[in-house]
């Protein structure tokens, strides 16, 4: 389908976070169920909730533009989670493993941000107050969600980073 208009943009774009989001909330399980850190994985257990509200207000958004609920596929969020996985399963220490979840988590987060970042700014100028309003939502909450991360890594990071000389 070409892409004629900001508008046409602006569906194209939602498209492709409701895909990723979709497929957020299936991949956050598995990275909680993986963390050994018990606040890391409440954490992620928190950003899966919140993610399911994502994917409530981004149906609202295609109903508000008329359009159908439908995703696109996303090879980027794809492929991140495909490359955590990766990282994280290779991990055979605990601590080590959390980190790798953590830098994984944050990609992820960082994807969102300028998703809802660049569709916040079209949403205004092309006018849809009510979306804008919705994205600001999720977007502030996406940032969050990585600040909570890093914070969760200042400890985190030093138990790995101390790994070696424990052994
Ligand atoms: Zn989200
Ligand atoms: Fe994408
Ligand atoms: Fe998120």
């Amino acid at each position: 389908m070409p892409l004629h208009s900001l508008a046409d943009l602006f569906h194209e774009t939602l498209r492709d976070v409701y895909y990723a989001e979709k497929k957020l909330t299936k991949a956050l399980p598995k990275m909680a169920k993986k963390a050994s850190s018990e606040e890391l994985a409440r954490a992620i257990t928190d950003h899966l909730r919140e993610t399911e509200g994502h994917v409530e207000r981004l149906e609202q958004i295609f109903e508000m533009i008329d359009k159908p609920a439908r995703a696109k596929k996303c090879p980027a969020m794809d492929g991140l989670i495909e490359e955590g996985d990766e990282v994280t399963a290779s991990a055979d220490e605990d601590a080590t493993r959390d980190a790798a979840i953590i830098a994984s988590a944050q990609t992820v987060e960082h994807y969102e941000i300028s998703r809802y970042g660049t569709l916040a700014t079209w949403a205004e100028l092309l006018g849809y107050v009510d979306a804008k309003n919705l994205l600001g939502q999720t977007l502030d909450e996406e940032k969050a969600a990585d600040e909570k991360l890093t914070g969760l890594a200042e400890d985190i990071n030093v138990e790995a980073e101390e790994v070696d000389e424990a052994a």
